[in-house]
């Protein structure tokens, strides 16, 4: 049985710690408790998206350990179809998260089992839409987008965390051509478009490396939705920002939900009012999502959100 929404990507334990100042090389530093929480892209866009209210199954693996059980609880209780999270012979992926008193968060990422997603664990047929996010092999991404596109799926890619490799795999030959909707924070744009300063970018360049549309996510100042219609300026609500850990990934869970729903509907709409209408809800899951704490457990429903008067 096929979800409507098929999420493809990481499943990551977050391992927490507050410390005064990150160590350097060689050196040790005494930091506080450590938080484990439930995180990983894939993970967070699913159990965004499923909040919201979308049928949505994750494609992802995960270790037979407890942060493994923990994902999967996580996942559950969130109402995400986990028949396609295969357990495996690894540890379950891991980020290993230095929180500092200047906000600044640094993190190590260990793969583990998100290492062993392949190609063939990938069956888009009869999903309406497909969320790729990236913490997973690029043949498993590219053969997800492809696979996606070919069997009429529309696919949305979060082209996060991006490196120069993927952008170099991903382009050529244009694997992006078969993405509906590109997802990239600035400093994923301006890696992609070859551009010195994220601050400085022609965001209409990101049509050319082969996506029908773009959004660029710009934190607290909104969005920009990019189409063959030009680049439009999506604001943000205005919040008191609690903790803005997997905002990306809240924004890309409530995309995929808005495209999916608004196929249910049957009607034709103009795409690039469809493409606005889903980005300024999404702009508004995502900053309802920044005023609490954490990433899956921020993640609000829709009745939160048609609520919310920021
Ligand atoms: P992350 O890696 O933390 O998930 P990101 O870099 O991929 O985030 P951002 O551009 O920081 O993505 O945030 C995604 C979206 O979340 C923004 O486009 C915006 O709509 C919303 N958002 C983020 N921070 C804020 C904020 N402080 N206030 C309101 N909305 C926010």
């Amino acid at each position: 049985m096929t979800a409507e929404v098929l999420v493809v990507g990481s499943a990551n334990a977050d391992l927490v710690v507050a410390a005064d100042r990150r160590p350097g090389g060689g050196e040790t530093v005494l930091g506080g408790d450590t938080r484990v929480l439930p995180g990983g892209k894939g993970a967070n866009t699913a159990v965004a998206a499923a909040r919201l209210g979308a049928d949505v199954a994750l494609v992802g693996a995960v270790g037979d350990d407890p942060h493994g059980r923990l994902l999967l609880d996580s996942l559950r209780s969130a109402g995400v179809r986990t028949e396609l999270v295969r357990t495996v012979d690894r540890p379950t992926g891991a980020a290993y998260i230095t929180v500092t008193p200047d906000g600044e968060n640094s993190i190590l990422v260990s793969p583990g089992a998100n290492a062993a997603l392949r190609p063939a664990d990938i069956d888009p047929a009869g999903a309406k839409v497909v969320a790729v996010s990236m913490e997973v092999p690029l043949p498993t991404v590219e053969h997800a987008v492809t696979a996606a596109a070919a069997a009429g799926a529309r696919v949305v890619l979060n082209l996060s965390p991006v490196t120069e490799l993927a952008v170099t795999t991903l382009t050529t030959p244009t694997t992006l051509a078969g993405v509906d909707l590109l997802l990239v924070n600035e400093h994923e744009a301006a890696l992609l478009l070859g551009a010195e300063d994220p601050a400085n970018i022609d965001p209409a360049g990101l049509l050319d490396r082969g996506p029908r549309s773009a959004v660029v996510t710009l934190g607290a100042r909104g969005a920009l939705l990019v189409t063959e219609d030009g680049p439009l300026e999506v604001p943000a609500p205005r919040v008191e920002a609690v903790d803005t850990t997997g905002a990306g990934d809240a924004f890309a869970g409530a995309l995929a939900t808005a495209l999916a729903t608004a196929l249910d509907t049957g009607t034709e709409q103009d795409h690039v009012v469809e493409l606005r209408r889903a980005i300024e809800w999404a702009a508004r899951v995502a900053a309802l999502s920044v005023t609490r704490s954490g990433a899956q457990p921020s993640y609000p429903t829709a009745d939160e959100v048609a609520r919310w008067s920021p």
